[in-house]
């Protein structure tokens, strides 16, 4: 059973109890992120050495036990999510079914689920790639600095969060590390993201980074291709929306020289709604 751990300051004290009670390894100051870390490199095993014979009396260690494999490759995870999805009459009861469904792994290293910010119904819908560190600890969709240059953005042209415009990604949490999400992974995620659209109705979608474009449009043309030519996402009744692809604001912070091309995509987005009569 563990012990009390001693009241004295005495560092060599609180060392001799730590050892005592198994902590027996210096690891380090800095915490390791394993989730973001590359599989480990297998390297072939040397020669066996000549077994040591047994006494017939020395137990052997019981195993431990091994835990099935998730299946995240799995189709009929997507599949799942696609009924779920589909059953959804309402953004509130799609919400309620993505913060429910737990075949996506990345919800179990994810703090938070992150569903949507800004108007639901607005003439403007923007989707981005996935939570990071800011949006998976606020539950909120660009909620850091990316964030924050998207929102001004934005707001160049008139839209704001306040009425203008409804955002969410294409994925629901944090992939570990920021690492990029795997197919499945998004596959899982994207069936309940084009519910998400159906069930919104934005009269045109800004689809930010090549990540979201390609999912959303399912091509395999990089952002630099796509960006600026409007491009047309088609729902289960038929309709078409127009979606503009654009770069990601978490890239134009790092490529500031860039931002001249998102201007012009979204003066592009101006005009269409224009033209769509809505403002
Ligand atoms: N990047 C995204 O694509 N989405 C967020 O919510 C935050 C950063």
């Amino acid at each position: 059973m563990t012990e009390a751990a001693p009241a004295s300051t005495d560092l060599a004290a609180l060392l001799r109890w730590y050892v005592e009670q198994g902590l027996d390894e210096t690891i380090g100051e800095v915490a390791i992120d394993r989730f973001a870390l590359p599989p480990p490199v297998v390297v072939a095993a040397p020669a066996a050495p000549t077994p040591v014979p047994r006494t017939p009396t020395a137990a052997l260690p019981t195993p431990a036990p091994v835990r099935a494999p998730i299946p995240l490759e799995s189709p009929q995870l997507v599949e799942d999510a696609r009924t779920l999805a589909e059953g959804c009459a309402t953004l509130a009861e799609l919400e309620a079914a993505v913060r429910g469904f737990e075949g996506c792994a990345l919800k179990r290293t994810a703090k938070n689920t992150v569903f949507a910010d800004g108007t639901p119904g607005a003439d403007v819908m923007i989707v981005g790639e996935a939570p990071g560190a800011d949006e998976d600890r606020l539950g909120k969709p660009f909620a850091g600095v990316s964030g924050q240059l998207m929102d001004r953005m934005m707001q160049a042209i008139g839209l704001t969060r306040e009425g203008g415009f409804y955002i969410t990604n294409i994925l629901f949490w944090r992939p570990p590390g920021n690492r990029t999400p795997t197919l499945a992974e998004q596959g899982m995620c994207l069936a309940f993201t084009r519910r998400h659209i159906e069930l919104a109705r934005p009269k045109l979608l800004i689809l930010a980074g090549g990540t979201a474009a390609k999912a959303v449009l399912d091509t395999t043309e990089g952002i630099m291709r796509l960006r600026g030519k409007w491009a047309s996402v088609r729902l289960a009744d038929g309709t078409e929306i127009p979606a503009m692809p654009t770069f990601h604001p978490a890239y134009l912070l790092r490529t500031p020289a860039s931002k001249r091309q998102s201007w012009l995509d979204l003066l592009a987005v101006d005009r269409k709604l224009k033209e769509l009569g809505t403002r």
